[in-house]
């Protein structure tokens, strides 16, 4: 019996997409990382970055959890190497999780403690620049923001603020940095300093000292979570805020225009935090950050053994040999 098993024994596979829903999104961002490293692999200067991306997130084990009441089987991440290169998708995801990870965290105490405040998303932008220009461009818009939060309006209506920095690439190949801006607003703001778009339009043109108006978009933010956090617009607000600084398909649209963006925002920070929300966020991760180990409750669970899933890129998935 054994041996006739053995003969119609053709090693079959698992895919982690199939095994569980929600690390369906690691297929995706590891073929991303595949895009990107493909570009640095394309020249001498960036070796180093395609060498670390190739071996980034390769194997990953997780853990077997059983639900001790319903008796659902999931899996958790407990080991992975991350490559940590400034524009690996896989790790500019991991770092995005991480950072929402600790906004909510943060958020009922901070929230407790600033019962009245309001969120507010603002958007900030400047006239599209050359991609040579990035640096300075970046370095400049960081001035003026800088400008614009000690203004008196700010200090006294601000309690807190995000901050971060994205950058898209427009069809004619410029650059388009820009800031996305959580804020955190006393109530007085509503009652007696509130500002139309185009009073804060009118204020970023000042402080970036430009003729032309430049685009700025401020909305208010619904400010409870309605029990529902993936659903509600604070969610939306913290997911547009803490995301990718450049999205992998505009880094994978053209190979020099990308190579120039790596060149110049070498070592530039992204993420800029102030008030209360001061101490949110560090740029620097460690692997174990990136693991997002602590992320939910694990009493509810029973560990059973681990499982390994392994990236195969001619199959853009990851998979696992199954007896
Ligand atoms: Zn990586």
């Amino acid at each position: 019996m054994r041996n006739i098993d053995n003969k119609n024994n053709k090693v079959k596979y698992e895919n982690l997409s199939d095994r569980s829903e929600k690390d369906k999104p690691w297929d995706i961002h590891r073929k991303d990382c595949d895009a990107v490293s493909n570009l640095y692999f394309q020249s001498s200067e960036f070796e180093k970055y395609y060498e670390r991306m190739e071996d980034c997130s390769g194997r990953l084990e997780f853990n077997q959890l059983m639900n001790r009441e319903t008796g659902e089987l999931t899996i958790k991440l407990s080991k992975a190497h991350f490559c940590r290169v400034r524009h690996c998708p896989v790790c500019q995801w991991r770092k995005s999780l991480m950072w929402k990870a600790r906004f909510y965290k943060a958020l009922p105490e901070i929230e407790k403690e600033y019962k009245s405040a309001r969120w507010m998303f603002l958007t900030l932008t400047v006239e599209n620049c050359e991609i040579t220009e990035l640096k300075s461009t970046i370095q400049w818009m960081n001035k003026s923001f800088i400008k614009m939060i000690q203004r008196k309006h700010f200090k006294k209506n601000n309690l807190g603020f995000v901050k971060t920095t994205e950058i898209t690439r427009s069809k004619d190949g410029k650059a388009h940095p820009h800031f996305h801006v959580l804020l955190m607003m006393k109530s007085t703001y509503f009652k007696s300093s509130y500002l139309k778009t185009s009073d804060w339009a009118e204020i970023w043109r000042d402080c970036l000292n430009v003729s032309y108006v430049p685009v700025v978009d401020i909305r208010v933010v619904k400010n409870k979570l309605n029990g529902d956090a993936n659903k509600s617009a604070l969610a939306d607000a913290v997911a547009e805020t803490l995301k990718y600084a450049v999205k992998p398909a505009d880094m994978t649209k053209n190979r020099d225009w990308f190579h120039e963006l790596t060149r110049q925002v070498f070592k530039m920070r992204f993420v800029s935090t102030g008030g209360v929300l001061k101490d949110l966020f560090k740029e620097e991760t460690t692997e174990e950050d990136l693991l997002l180990l602590s992320e939910d409750n694990e009493d509810d669970n029973k560990e059973i053994g681990s499982v390994c899933f392994n990236w195969y890129k001619s199959k853009s998935k990851y998979r696992r040999k199954i007896e």
